[in-house]
């Protein structure tokens, strides 16, 4: 299956994806379900408010992404222990933007 990851921008400077990128590469946490995975994007919201991010996911579907994960650090505010405050906005507009059967996975690691 192929699929991208969208991640928080403040998030980056203290992390450069690695276990996002692990997990994906060795099919566990929030990636067991789907077995192999192939990654064809992994991109940031583009900075709060997170508007960014919808486009950049469509982008990713348009390149084969049957899945859209929301990266941990967006979505259970790791490892700051501080949740992205735009993110129901962002998920209802994916929900919107992205193909029906597009599906949105709102964690990416514990
Ligand atoms: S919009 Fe959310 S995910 Fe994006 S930089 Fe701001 S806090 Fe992080």
């Amino acid at each position: 299956m192929k699929v991208g990851i969208v991640r928080c921008q403040q998030t980056e400077d203290i992390c450069p994806g690695t276990k996002c990128l692990a997990y994906a590469r060795d099919g566990k946490e929030a990636y067991q379900e789907m077995g192999n995975v192939e990654i064809v994007g992994f991109i940031s919201c583009g900075g709060c408010p997170g508007k960014k991010a919808v486009a950049r996911a469509v982008e990713m579907e348009k390149r084969g992404a049957e899945a859209v994960f929301l990266g941990s650090c967006m979505t259970r505010g790791l490892p700051w222990d501080y949740v992205c405050p735009h993110l129901d906005r962002i998920k209802e507009s994916l929900k919107k933007k992205l193909k029906a059967t597009t599906r949105v996975i709102d964690w990416t690691h514990s």
